[in-house]
Parts: C-alpha cells; sequence; structure tokens
C-alpha cells in the first residue's frame, strides 16, 4: 500500500470538456465548445498552475491528474505546454505519477503516444461497461469495438493503466465475463468500481435493485481479489503498490491544487480549501475563485470521511497535528468503542490508527453517521 506522507501534494487539472453529455453524469463539464475556447482555457490552466504553485512550497509534488470531463478533448498542443510548464516550474515528473483520463473512443495512436511523450506515465479509461446494450443505455460514445481497438494502445504506450467500471445499471449484465474480456486487452493495475446513483434526469438509466446491485458489486469484487488486486478504498482496488496517489492525497490529508472551473484545493499547512467557480468564462478571465470556509465540525467530518474511506484508515496523530486537541477530546469515545465491539471498526498500530473493518467499509454510512453524531465542539 502507498502511503503518502503528509508533505506530500499534487496537483489537478480539470477538462470541463465533453463531447457529448452522458445520461447518467453529474460532473460539471459541457459539449460543443469551440477549439479556440479549448486552447484559451488550456493556456489559462498552467498559467495559473504556475501563479499558484507557492502555495505547495515545503512539500513534494508527486501526483499530477488530469481529469473531466474529457481531458481526451484537449489536442496533443495541450500535453506539449503541459511538458513546458513543468519544465519551467520545476517540478520533476519522474518522480510524479502524472495520470490522465481518457475516452477509449476518442484518439488516434498518434495522440496516445504523444501523452508518454509529454512525460504522462498513467491512464485511467472510462470502460464503465464492456457491453453495447448497457453502453447504449448510459449515452455514452464509446463502443465495445472502440475498446477493443484502442486500449491495448494505450497499454502499449503507458504501463501503468487503470480503468473505471460503474454497476448498478444494466439489467442482467455478465459483470464476470465483461471483466474478463476488458482484461484481455491490458494488464491493468488498478480498477475503479462506481456504483451508480440515479440523478435526477428523465432520459437516466433506472436504477436495479439493491439484490442486484449488491450481485454486480460482489462479482467486481471476487474478480479483481482473485487477481492479487486489493480494495484499498471503497471503490478502488489494486495490485500491491499501485494505489492510485491523487486519491491517496485526498484521503490522506495530503495537499492539492485543484485547477480549472469548478475545481478545488486543499492546503494542508494552512487548512485552507478554495474552490473555482463552474464557469469557463469565468476562470480564462482569471475570476470565479473563492475561498471556502469551513466550520470545525465541518473539517472533522471531511476527516472522518475521507480517512475511513481507505483501507489504511486514519492517522490519529494526524487528526492532533490538523485539530490541535486529542481525537477522543473532540469525538466520543465510548461511540467509537461501540463500533469497535459492533466489528465496523478496529484499531491498528497501537491505538494509533483507527479504520473500517470490510463490514465496517460496507456500511459505511451507517458508521459516519453515528460518529458525525457524537462530535463534540
Ligand atoms: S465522459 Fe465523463 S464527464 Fe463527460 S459526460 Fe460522460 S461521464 Fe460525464
Amino acid at each position: 500500500m502507498v502511503v503518502l506522507l503528509n508533505n506530500f501534494s499534487g496537483i489537478y487539472f480539470h477538462i470541463p470538456f465533453c463531447p457529448k453529455k452522458c445520461l447518467y453524469c453529474d460532473f460539471f463539464s459541457v459539449s460543443g465548445c469551440p477549439q479556440e475556447t479549448l486552447k484559451r482555457y488550456g493556456k489559462s490552466l498552467f498559467n495559473e498552475a504556475h501563479y499558484r504553485l507557492g502555495e505547495l512550497s515545503g512539500t513534494k509534488i508527486v501526483s499530477v491528474y488530469f481529469g473531466g470531463g474529457s481531458p481526451t478533448s484537449m489536442n496533443e498542443d495541450f500535453f506539449r505546454n503541459f511538458a513546458g510548464f513543468a519544465v519551467k516550474s520545476g517540478i520533476n515528473l519522474e518522480d510524479c505519477e502524472v495520470t490522465v483520463e481518457v475516452n477509449p473512443a476518442d484518439r488516434s495512436e498518434k495522440w496516445i503516444r504523444n501523452l508518454k511523450d509529454c512525460g504522462i506515465n498513467r491512464v485511467s479509461i472510462g470502460v464503465q461497461a464492456f457491453d453495447d446494450l448497457v453502453l447504449a443505455g448510459t449515452g455514452r460514445r464509446t463502443t465495445v469495438a472502440d475498446m477493443r481497438k484502442n486500449i491495448p494502445v494505450f497499454a502499449k504506450y503507458v504501463d501503468n493503466v487503470s480503468c473505471d467500471i460503474i454497476y448498478g445499471l444494466g439489467k442482467n449484465r455478465d459483470i464476470n465475463q465483461e471483466l474478463m474480456q476488458i482484461f484481455e486487452l491490458a494488464p491493468f493495475r488498478h480498477v475503479s468500481a462506481y456504483r451508480y446513483s440515479r440523478p435526477e434526469r428523465e432520459n437516466a438509466p433506472e436504477l436495479l435493485d439493491e439484490d442486484e446491485t449488491l450481485r454486480q458489486e460482489a462479482e467486481i469484487r471476487n474478480f479483481l481479489q482473485k487477481r492479487g488486486f486489493s480494495r484499498y478504498e471503497i471503490s478502488n482496488y489494486s495490485l500491491p503498490g499501485f494505489e492510485s496517489r491523487h486519491n491517496m492525497l485526498y484521503w490522506t490529508c495530503g495537499s492539492w491544487l485543484g485547477i480549472g472551473a469548478g475545481a478545488a484545493s486543499f492546503i494542508r499547512k494552512t487548512g485552507v480549501s478554495s474552490r473555482y467557480a463552474d464557469d469557463i468564462e469565468a476562470f480564462v478571465s482569471g475570476e470565479g475563485l473563492s475561498s471556502v470556509k469551513l466550520t470545525l465540525k465541518e473539517k472533522i467530518e471531511e476527516f472522518l470521511l475521507m480517512g475511513l474511506r481507505v483501507k489504511v484508515g486514519i492517522n490519529l496523530n494526524d487528526f492532533k497535528e490538523l485539530f490541535g486537541k486529542d481525537f477522543f477530546e473532540l469525538i466520543s469515545e465510548k461511540a467509537v468503542l461501540d463500533l469497535v465491539s459492533n466489528g465496523l471498526l478496529e484499531f491498528g498500530e497501537n491505538k494509533k490508527i483507527l479504520k473500517c473493518t470490510e463490514r465496517g467499509s460496507d456500511f459505511l454510512n451507517a458508521v459516519l453517521i453515528k460518529l458525525f453524531d457524537v462530535i463534540r465542539c
């Protein structure tokens, strides 16, 4: 398991463009923007990141992540400009995990090779399903044929390949069979498996019933565990040493700069969170950034929410460093011990770590509600 130290940090670039909106998507992204807008936006991203880099001083940047939206909307020049930005800003990409989220429908071999040339060493492929009927029902542009053609090309140029799968939608899916076919295309080292939650939209796919959803989830878990993957976070599985650094920074309270419309940042040493408005033009004009002021209770809730999602759990020394008081001064010890005796939480490393058991991870919401209720501040 990759455990990141407190002084590690990352940069997240948000690319809020998608050629077409999927029916189930709630992320901030827009479709139909002219190339000129994408160009101006891309330029602003690197200028803004360079300008704000001082906020990460005293930390070591270990992760850069391009998420979206669809980073595959951006052209080759955008990634060349990124490589130039890294040099100008003194970021050594060889020390970083540099991830791009990609849609397997979108790009040529030349575009993919350019990623590698520009320092990208990890791709996260939005597979979601390996069944054309399910894909069509979600409004995704990708087909099984696109994936058969392009996933091996991504794997040819980038060693560290991850994929996203969505479950809880698509009746009568044989997810085991889907995964077998996906794994024939590339040596995946990481899989994110997201549970579908239906957005309030007329044409969004139907939610499956709970039993069927849990059956699909169990199929994914069994498939991956048989292949040596470990579930290191509620929705994420990896081979040893291939946990996503970007994810781990979020869940272990590292610092990160989120750059782009709708992106959020958190700087550990100052405890300041900030966020850009969901507005592309405002971002390009250098506006729309605001600080987010959380109350102490909200900060503790965030800490618990992030930390208990991961297998390593929360470090009680980190809690003291962040909040200035011992964990049990601010959270009822009796309530925590009750959750331990019910087999939902457990201590590790001489009571310095508190984490969910496997069963606790399945009932994380209930665990969090109980803990949120007993925060004393
Ligand atoms: S590609 Fe991703 S971000 Fe874009 S609409 Fe589909 S799910 Fe949303």
